[in-house]
């Protein structure tokens, strides 16, 4: 299975589909990813606040495949925030993934000093620690703040993307301004509305897939990066196999209609929201 890559604003080439791991304990990530990276994913999502990059270290380790055919994105927490503290976490994040050079780097949330932050990923940009720089979760005034006062511009925002929430003004800001959609929450984290929507159900019917293969399919053709999560074997299989098939434009258009313009999961704009992850700590 060949997953065809997205080129990034600094020429970067990102496979469109990788395998995240966001609530996977560093004591199960190691045989997760193990087995992703068998079953054919070179692509693999993890972040600081996960704590479980030591385990995707491990499993890269172990893989026996080239680091060079693995791309590796992690993420900075809000806590090490700013310059220093970032350059910092960075170093740890590299030595825990056990790598000399991370192919992505994100940061995570549009909280605390991501200024400073961002001014420590370009120069780990400059010196070649990262291959590429991105951010997460930025709404569209914030992301085009971030690209108007500094000097390199985020190859990628991450940014929670699924059927009940697709983005497409959002996308639109982001293709203006260079920057490559990657959806977290493709498959609405799980949610049982999602796999049992009547729209979606019928298009997999259809065509002879699932709808979790419909709606990665779906963002793909919409050339945004999905890296949905699982880790039942099966379903890693399943989720790769979404490139034999092609969602017709009416299909499209059906789906589109699915869009209820907000997210399922967590309201940026919220001020306890802000405040309850702008305050919550992790072992980075
Ligand atoms: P997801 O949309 O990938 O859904 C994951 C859930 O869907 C799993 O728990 C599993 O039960 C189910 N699932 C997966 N494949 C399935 C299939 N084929 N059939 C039926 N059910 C299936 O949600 P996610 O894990 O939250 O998002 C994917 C990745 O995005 C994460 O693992 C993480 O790497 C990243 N992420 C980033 C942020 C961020 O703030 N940047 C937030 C959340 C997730």
């Amino acid at each position: 299975m060949t997953v065809p890559n997205l080129t990034l604003n600094d020429g970067v080439e990102m496979p469109a589909l990788g395998f995240g791991v966001f609530l996977v304990p560093d004591v199960d990530a190691e045989g997760a990813v193990l087995q992703a990276l068998e079953k054919g994913y070179r692509h693999i999502d993890t972040a600081a606040a996960y704590e479980n990059e030591a385990g995707v270290g491990r499993a890269i380790a172990r893989s026996g495949i080239a680091r060079e055919d693995i791309f590796v994105t992690t993420k900075l927490w809000i806590q090490d925030a700013g310059e220093t503290h970032a350059l910092d976490a960075f170093e740890r994040s590299r030595v825990r993934l056990g790598v000399e050079q991370v192919d992505l780097l994100l940061i995570h949330q549009p909280f605390g000093d991501y200024y400073g932050t961002w001014r420590a990923m370009e120069d780990l940009y400059r010196r070649g620690q990262v291959r590429a720089i991105g951010v997460s979760n930025f709404y569209p005034d914030r992301l085009v703040d971030l690209i108007d006062h500094n000097e390199i511009v985020p190859a990628v925002n991450q940014i929670e993307t699924h059927p009940f929430f697709q983005r497409s003004a959002d996308q639109a800001v982001m293709r203006s301004r260079g920057v490559q959609l990657e959806s977290w929450g493709p498959l609405g984290q799980g949610r049982e509305d999602l796999f049992t929507n009547p729209i979606l159900t019928e298009i997999a019917q259809t065509h002879e897939k699932t709808v979790a293969q419909v709606v990665l399919r779906w963002l793909l053709q919409r050339e945004i990066a999905v890296i949905p999560k699982t880790v039942n074997p099966a379903r890693m299989a399943e989720n790769l196999d979404v490139f034999d098939f092609v969602i017709a434009d009416d299909e499209m258009a059906r789906i589109a209609t699915l869009d209820t313009g907000a997210s399922t999961a967590f309201n940026h704009h919220d001020p306890s929201s802000a405040s309850m992850l702008g305050t919550t700590r992790f072992d980075t």
